[in-house]
């Protein structure tokens, strides 16, 4: 059960963070301490941005516990290990974690409202951790992690790490910056974030209609993503 925001309490920017490919190097289904290894850069970068005021929330798919490849216990543990591992490390604390157990349909789509690139666990991390998704990044090494970004209302910035095989492409997967190193998507987020101006980003606007009330120039944002229909 949810509970109301105390409204009395602004809303935080964050950066939603996959795990696989992203965040660590990408071992498919492993849930092994052991074989943790953070990309180079993540953890300095996650305490940049935490020390700017961005919660740090991650967001992961294991459909391999719907396969059965490993048990919910045996995901906490690996949880576990990377949240301390982050937190000595580098002194990093992370807002949440959201991770959607389920398996996609037999056309590999989202059969759950989480899965990513559905938003649900973006959307659920908001509602409990009080964060402005219009003002937040979806940070990922798929399509799927940009178009659940969008999908939720927040940006989408592509990791290239390699994760990317499909190539299938539509306004919502469009990213809004590329980056294959962690410093520089810090350096984006900490620059878009000074300049944010509050208006909406540029896939949810709708066409100019030459009153133009909002312009998000000076922002990372304002070269223009298509807009999702
Ligand atoms: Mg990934
Ligand atoms: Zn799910």
């Amino acid at each position: 059960m949810l509970m109301p925001q105390d409204v009395t309490r602004p809303l935080r920017p964050c950066l939603f963070i996959d795990k696989d490919g992203t965040l660590v190097h990408n071992v498919p289904y492993n849930v092994d301490p052991a074989l943790l290894r953070f990309m180079p850069g993540a953890g300095a970068a996650l305490a940049r941005l935490q020390r700017a005021g961005l919660a740090l929330v991650i967001v992961t798919n294991q459909s391999g516990l719907a396969r059965g490849f490993f048990t919910r216990a045996q995901f906490d543990a690996l949880q576990q290990a990377l949240l301390q591992r982050l937190q000595q490390e580098f002194g990093v604390r992370i807002d949440g974690v959201e991770m959607c157990p389920h398996g996609p349909d037999d056309e590999g789509r989202p059969a759950c409202p989480c899965r990513k690139p559905a938003p649900g666990m973006l959307i659920r991390a908001a509602q409990q951790h009080g964060l402005d998704l219009a003002r937040s990044w979806i940070v990922g090494d798929t399509l799927d992690d940009v178009e659940a970004g969008h999908r939720a209302g927040a940006g989408g910035l592509f990791f290239n790490s390699g994760g990317e095989t499909v190539w299938r492409r539509s306004p919502l997967r469009n990213a809004d910056a590329s980056f294959s190193n962690w410093t520089a998507l810090a350096d984006y987020v900490e620059k878009a974030l000074a300049g944010n101006t509050g208006c909406p980003p540029a896939w949810i606007r709708p066409p100019a209609t030459g009153d133009a009330p909002c312009s998000n120039t000076g922002t990372a944002r304002s070269s223009a993503s298509p807009r999702a229909s």
